[in-house]
């Protein structure tokens, strides 16, 4: 049976994942941390070569696997990619045109693709686009207000991300509940370190919170989610910080971290109740911000069937479900305590029976998906 190999590259992290498309097996996956970190493997090449032996330690040698393709999480495609694409010479060059959009997540992810390529030669290797689901956003949710000249020029629009987690598990959200794609109205809300919701009417994406970069909307781990965009230029010309500085600090100082202390929801909840105020207000803005944009989407699909809550936060954290959707019965949404806190890691409903709108949990499996996409290139 064969298996696809799913590599998801950033800056300092390395995610595999041997999954098996046919029966949606995973049969090994990992991680390898602080890549170019002192205490670290020094480089994108050691530490899949450091994935290669833990597979090897779990029994997996990669050229008995009756391996398919390695399939590469490509964040940003621009508008050049949409579909999974063969990884080609052409195509890392055209990445690297491509990097100025992404400038924190598409360079590692070319780079994995370059290392992998030379590794495993004689296997395909496959681009999946974090922004494909959302290419054909309606105009009116694609365009930002801006000199239409200005964004033409430089490609600015909103492009969206986590798209293979969206689409997985609006999908799978349909086949629990018996119903046909195309006639749900859902809300996807993907809580992990990185954070997005979308609105899908009728199988087809019509918003989504993030826009021309990773960085639009929810509150996430390290990252600000929505700000006045004219916040960036007082602080260059205030606090003369540079635009790298300004860059690293929406990115990676801010979100959760920023204004709370801690990325980890576990470790937010451990300070709440230790009186901590700096994390019980980042809490607070967290779930202010996920309950406009629940509103915002109610609008802009005139009322949903579903919503789903998926990724680490979402699967995981039973308060901010709760907290999230507390006192929302008059827009037809009421979560069952009991449902809610039941210790499962199975897709499952959790609103109750007089809710109009279904709330689900629904596990994500990103690499699954990127799997699928990629047989689905190979025929
Ligand atoms: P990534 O975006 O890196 O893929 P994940 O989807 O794995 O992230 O989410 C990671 C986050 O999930 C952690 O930072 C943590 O906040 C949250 N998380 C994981 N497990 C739990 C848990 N049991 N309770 C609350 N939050 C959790």
């Amino acid at each position: 049976m064969s298996s696809v190999l799913v590599l998801n590259c950033g800056s300092s992290t390395l995610k595999y994942a041997l999954v098996r498309p046919s029966s949606g097996e995973t049969a090994a996956s990992g991680l390898v941390e602080r890549i170019g970190e002192a205490d670290g493997v020094p480089d994108h090449e050691a530490a899949l070569r450091q994935a290669f032996d833990q597979l090897r330690e779990a029994g997996i040698d990669l050229h008995d696997a009756d391996l398919a393709a390695v399939g590469h999480r490509a964040v940003h495609g621009g508008r050049r990619f949409i579909e999974p694409t063969l990884v080609t010479d052409e195509l890392i060059a055209t990445m690297h045109q491509l990097e100025p959009l992404a400038p924190l997540h598409n360079p590692p992810g070319v780079l994995g693709m370059e290392v992998a390529r030379k590794l495993l030669p004689d296997v395909a290797h496959i681009a999946v686009f974090d922004t494909a689901f959302f290419h054909h956003l309606p105009p009116a949710a694609a365009h930002y207000a801006l000199d239409a000249e200005v964004a033409e020029r430089w490609h600015i629009r909103r492009y969206g991300f986590h798209g293979q987690s969206h689409e997985y598990v609006s999908q799978q959200a349909a086949a629990f509940l018996d119903r046909p794609y195309d006639q749900l109205r859902q809300i996807v809300l993907h809580l992990g370190n990185g954070a997005s919701a979308s609105a899908i009417d009728r199988g087809r994406p019509v918003d989504t919170s993030m826009g021309m970069t990773p960085m639009e909307g929810l509150v996430m781990g390290t990252r600000s989610g929505d700000i006045d965009p004219g916040v960036v230029g007082y602080l260059h010309r205030t606090a003369q910080m540079s635009v790298a500085e300004i860059d690293t600090l929406l990115n990676r100082r801010s979100g959760m971290l920023g204004l709370g202390g801690a990325v980890d929801f576990r470790e937010i909840h451990a300070r709440i109740d230790a009186g901590d105020e700096a994390a019980t207000l980042a809490y607070d803005v967290y779930c202010h911000r996920l309950r406009k944009y629940i509103g915002a989407y109610l609008a802009v699909l005139g009322g949903a069937d579903v919503l789903s809550f998926t990724a680490g936060v979402g699967e995981n954290d039973a308060l901010v479900r709760a907290d999230v959707l507390a006192g929302l019965g008059a827009l037809g949404i009421e979560v069952d305590d009991a449902l809610n806190t039941a210790d499962s890691r199975e897709i499952r409903a959790i609103s109750t029976d007089a809710s109009a709108v279904t709330v689900l949990v629904v596990p994500t499996n990103e690499e699954l998906a990127i799997a699928r996409s990629c047989m689905a290139v190979l025929g």
